[in-house]
């Protein structure tokens, strides 16, 4: 099966499996890890924080960040496609007690001025906003990059009006690989930031959180308090630096076979998408279901009849994301096969 659902579906690598066996390890929660620790002063200083904490997902990162910077009743700003808003199960009001407030931005992303205009009147009636959440890159915006200026200019106006800024990165680093600009720079205007290990880095579990050493103290408590503290973790983070080492600088490869499978399928009769769109490594694309007679769901069902797991997004879309275990052969493969359904 050529598994082209998402990038998480990677698996571990025999040298990634190896480097996991041979991890030394200790008490992840009395920091005596020194595996998680090494991660950890990895990752902050990849981030241009000072401190970071090894999470067993990104979920939980977001998670923890909301829970810490805000209050009960406060608002949490952020793009209404956004990961925090729709799939974490309720997680910020279940949690940290907290509205989310989403924006309408375009392609998962939002404007400094779509920011101002979303502020409501600082008034007692009013819920008022305590953290701003960008996603970097933004998932259902396509795998969409933020500018940097864009980046910087949102964080600015937060904390002008005394909010804290929050980066989702689970797929930081293929922004990165996109644009050449480095992690602490994108981070750099961002009170927290976390970055996923188990996407396209390929490692099977885990993210990391940075942020003041203050912040992370506090993060800790909320952690432990979720049930994310863990005793041998460097078992996993043995597999988180497996990934920095050697599964970050082959992204663009990914990036490089989500431009070949775009142009491929947008050239198929009853396929709409602009290649242009396609930044990294996540393919959106509609189909024409009236012309072709069948919709997303049906297209999906018989790409997996031809070995191609491609997911439905909703009746007319579909989402295909490249990543570790899909290679330029693979894509030119999904694209003969979804020529084959289409024709
Ligand atoms: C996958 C993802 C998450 C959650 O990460 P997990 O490690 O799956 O919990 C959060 N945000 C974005 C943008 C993601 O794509």
């Amino acid at each position: 099966m050529i598994d082209l659902a998402s990038d998480v579906k990677t698996r571990p690598t025999a040298a990634m499996r190896q480097a996991m066996a041979m991890a030394e390890v200790g008490d992840e929660q009395a920091f005596e890890d020194p595996t998680v620790n090494a991660l950890c002063e990895r990752v902050a200083a990849l981030l241009g924080k000072e401190a970071a904490l090894f999470a067993p997902s990104g979920a939980m990162c977001n998670q923890l960040a909301i829970a810490t910077w805000c209050r009960p009743g406060d608002e949490v700003l952020c793009e209404r496609t956004a990961h925090i808003a729709v799939y974490e199960a309720g997680g910020p009001a279940a949690n940290a007690g907290v509205m989310m407030h989403a924006i309408h931005g375009e392609r998962g992303q939002f404007t400094a001025d779509q920011l101002r205009a979303s502020f409501r009147a600082q008034w007692r009636h009013c819920p008022q906003p305590s953290l701003v959440c960008v996603e970097q890159t933004a998932n259902l915006g396509g795998g969409s990059v933020w500018s940097l200026d864009q980046l910087d200019a949102v964080a600015e106006l937060a904390h002008e009006r005394g909010l804290r800024t929050h980066m989702d990165g689970a797929r930081l680093l293929n922004a990165c690989a996109a644009t050449g600009i480095s992690a602490r720079d994108y981070a750099a205007q961002f009170d927290s930031v976390w970055i996923d290990f188990s996407k396209g880095l390929g490692a099977p579990i885990g993210a990391c959180l940075a942020g003041s050493r203050a912040f992370i103290e506090r993060a800790w408590v909320i952690k432990q308090r979720l049930g994310g503290a863990m005793r041998q973790a460097g078992i996993v983070a043995a597999g988180a630096l497996y990934a920095l080492d050697h599964h970050v600088e082959r992204l663009a490869e990914d990036h490089a076979n989500a431009k070949r499978l775009a142009h491929g399928l947008a050239a198929l009769p009853g396929v709409m998408l602009d290649p242009a769109t396609v930044e990294t490594n996540i393919v959106f694309f509609r189909l024409d279901c009236a012309r072709l007679g069948f919709d997303a769901h049906e297209f999906s069902r018989r790409l997996a009849a031809h070995g191609v797991r491609i997911g439905p997004f909703d009746e007319r879309t579909l989402r295909a994301v490249t990543h570790l275990d899909v290679s330029a052969a693979d894509v030119d493969i999904a694209v003969d096969a979804a020529a084959r359904i289409l024709a």
